[in-house]
């Protein structure tokens, strides 16, 4: 089983939709696979068609109430197993406070699940993909204490440079709390090909970081913006467009990494 984490602290990069196709390409390879939302904007939740409002257990049960991971799985409309999120998730930085283990709550629920699983012969996951929110907020760290693994998606634009420096510093420091802890890979996202100025910082991104950037690039496609209000990964809404072909290639990087 491999853990994996998209994060990236900025906004509106595609982490999302990278964790709802990455995990939707990955079941349709065959892959055993369980998404968790980390986000109380609940975008991932709401990507893979659940209700994020009308959900019995959802992570902050998890991570809040001590309620098992087992219990809060839910399937998905999309046909793969989620945990979800909803706004209860907000405020949990205040609400943990002080509490000395704050930072390892994901950590050790993942131990619990791996465990139970084992106890009833299920099935175990190959991946779970964990979608963190724009911010090194405690459930981003939670998250990045949990993972062995990041995968950064980026947008090949003026400051993207300064940024991937900041975030490995950021993992970086985080080692001391997960020793582990590296980055998997970058992916380009809302990739352009037109547009001069991202082929240039595609190509700085090569020239500097070339041993961690996945050769996947994937395109700004309408599809890939549309799927979401359908509730259902790129793949089912049109799985032959440019944007389900691209998330089918990462997966088979991802696999590829695992051998
Ligand atoms: P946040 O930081 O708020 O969590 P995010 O990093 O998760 O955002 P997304 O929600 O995945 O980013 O994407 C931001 C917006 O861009 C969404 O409306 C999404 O549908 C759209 N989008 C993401 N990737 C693509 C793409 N490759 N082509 C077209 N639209 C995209
Ligand atoms: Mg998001």
């Amino acid at each position: 089983m491999e853990i994996i984490a998209i994060a990236n602290q900025k906004g509106g990069v595609g982490k999302t939709t990278t964790a709802v196709n990455l995990t939707a390409s990955l079941a349709d390879k065959r892959q055993h696979v369980l998404l968790i939302d980390l986000d109380p904007q609940g975008n991932a939740t709401t990507g893979t068609g659940l209700h994020k409002n009308e959900l019995e257990l959802t992570i902050a049960d998890v991570l809040l109430d001590g309620v098992s991971l087992q219990e809060a799985i839910v399937k998905s409309p999309a046909g793969f197993d989620v945990i979800a999120a909803n706004r209860e998730l907000a405020g949990m930085d205040i609400t943990l406070m002080g509490q000395t283990n704050s930072h390892e709550l994901l950590k050790s629920a993942l131990s619990d699940l791996v465990a139970e699983q084992a106890n009833q012969q299920s099935q175990p996951y190959d991946y779970i993909i964990l979608d963190c929110a724009p911010s090194l907020n405690l459930l981003t760290v939670n998250a990045l204490v949990a993972t062995d693994g990041v995968i950064i998606p980026m947008q090949c634009e003026y400051y993207a440079l300064e940024g991937l420096a900041d975030l490995s510093q950021t993992i970086e420091r985080l080692t001391e709390l997960n020793p582990k802890l590296h980055i998997r890979g970058v992916v380009r996202t809302l990739f352009d090909a037109r547009n001069t100025l991202a082929n240039d910082v595609s190509q700085e991104l090569d020239a500097h970081f070339g041993d961690i950037m996945y050769r996947t690039h994937i395109p700004r496609n309408v599809r890939l913006a549309e799927a979401p209000a359908h509730g259902i990964p790129v793949l089912a809404y049109e799985r032959w467009s440019k944007g389900a072909r691209a998330y089918q290639k990462l997966a088979d990087e991802v696999i590829e990494q695992s051998n």
